[in-house]
């Protein structure tokens, strides 16, 4: 015999699944309360904390008390009240697929702290545009994360104060209308001639919003860990940076301690450190967790790229005229990178890669040394200068110490890579100043 299993609440649908502007949980219980023509707080009280078995909840709810919305700050995180909810409304409405609607997919990625907002933001011209067109007004789970500042299809910045009247929204209350305020009961719509986002902000707002969309409108199948982070970054490090982590940290403008605690697995970057790696790495998050970074370089990264990629693409190959560029960039002196090849030729890089990839290791081999090479030039020159600096100190009778080193170099920092420090020490050992540090001291 079927068993038929009856929903208690409307099945409705979810808006945008495996979308970029998929629903939160918050605004689907929004929904599913206006559906059901009951306030949101009566469908809590009634039908959603009995079913939690949370007794200080369901005491709370009793006495008109706050904890379920006060844990709705992160109700649409991954914490444990939220897959709790997203267990009941399953049930109740006999759906399977609301963890959509939360960040549990982005769990083992990014840390819960800074990646929600403590109140409602929202876009006015989505929410006019739903209207006008009798469209469902839904709140996107977008909406709700710390780093998002806009809206990408409006171009605008998200509002957090009722323009009627003026006060911030909880992210979910008692009451609430979809698209209304909870306070005023007006449309979330504002009237006033809207706030301008100049270049500079919408380069790094839309970026931003690109990745996360991305990030939220992730299938199953593509989950990532910070253990994707942490092994990427060391590869970065390996392939662009020589193994330096201080000019990886200085490059990123992050204290390179920090770097390493994330190279190493000891910390997570929060969604925005996540956001910044990849902005100054001029690449997207989806493609710093999947690519390799073995033959990409760092010139590539830091020049903008001028060629149109796509109509690159799309442009016919004359593969002799290509084979015959790449030969003469094997033998550009200094060493040219990859990219720099593929800007040159006006080609794409993966498409001289597929076509003539023994060339093209070649080019990428030369670069690297010559990289490597430069990069130890660069050490060699910076022990001539401590060394110089050394001297002159010694002669002038005063302790060469790292500080006194750093300003007559007129360098600050300059030992702090550790190689340069070693050779300071080196030279201290070589010239006795160990002891003669500690005699001086003595003497005084
Ligand atoms: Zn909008
Ligand atoms: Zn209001």
């Amino acid at each position: 015999m079927n068993q038929i299993h009856r929903s208690i609440l409307y099945n409705i649908d979810p808006i945008g699944i495996e979308t970029g502007l998929v629903e939160s949980l918050s605004s689907y219980l929004i929904r599913i309360s206006y559906e059901h023509n009951i306030q949101v707080g009566h469908l809590v009280n009634k039908l959603v904390v009995p079913e939690m078995h949370k007794d200080y909840l369901a005491r709370s709810s009793i006495y008109g008390g706050n904890s379920f919305y006060e844990g709705a700050k992160t109700i649409n995180g991954y914490t444990n009240n939220s897959i709790e909810l997203v267990c009941v409304l399953e049930r109740l409405t006999t759906r399977r697929d609301l963890l959509n609607l939360t960040l549990l997919k982005l769990k083992d990625l990014v840390p819960l702290r800074n990646l929600l907002k403590e109140t409602f933001s929202w876009c006015p011209e989505c929410i006019k545009k739903w209207n006008v067109e009798h469209k469902i007004i839904y709140y996107p789970l977008i909406w709700y994360l710390k780093p998002i500042k806009i809206c990408i299809e409006h171009k605008c910045y998200l509002i957090e104060k009722c323009t009627s009247c003026t006060k911030k929204i909880d992210i979910l209350r008692r009451k609430m209308i979809p698209g209304h305020c909870p306070n005023c009961f007006n449309l979330l719509i504002q009237d006033q001639l809207r706030k301008e986002i100049n270049q500079q902000e919408w380069q790094w707002h839309s970026f931003v919003y690109r990745n996360i969309e991305s990030l939220i409108g992730l299938k199953p199948s593509e989950i990532f860990t910070q253990e994707n982070i942490s092994n990427q970054l060391n590869d970065i490090n390996n392939n662009l940076f020589s193994d330096n982590i201080n000019s990886f940290a200085k490059f990123l403008s992050i204290p390179k301690s920090t770097l390493r605690a994330w190279a190493k697995s000891e910390n997570i970057p929060t969604l925005d450190g996540l956001l910044i790696i990849c902005y100054k790495l001029e690449t997207t998050i989806f493609d710093f967790l999947t690519k390799s970074w073995e033959n990409i370089d760092l010139n590539h990264q830091i020049e903008k790229k001028n060629i149109n990629k796509d109509k690159a693409i799309r442009r016919k190959l004359d593969l002799t005229s290509i084979e015959s560029r790449l030969k003469e960039a094997l033998i550009y002196e200094p060493p040219i990178s990859m990219a720099s090849t593929a800007r040159i030729i006006e080609h794409d890089k993966r498409i001289l890669y597929s076509n003539f990839p023994d060339y093209c290791k070649q080019i990428s081999k030369r670069y690297k040394e010559y990289i490597n090479q430069k990069s130890k030039q660069r050490i060699e020159e910076l022990k001539k200068e401590i060394e110089k600096a050394f001297y002159y100190l010694v002669n002038e009778g005063i302790y060469p110490s790292s500080e006194k080193i750093q300003n007559k170099s007129n360098k600050k920092g300059l030992l702090k890579e550790r190689i340069l420090q070693e050779y300071w020490k080196d030279l201290l050992a070589q010239e006795n100043f160990y002891r003669r540090k500690g005699r001086s001291s003595n003497d005084e």
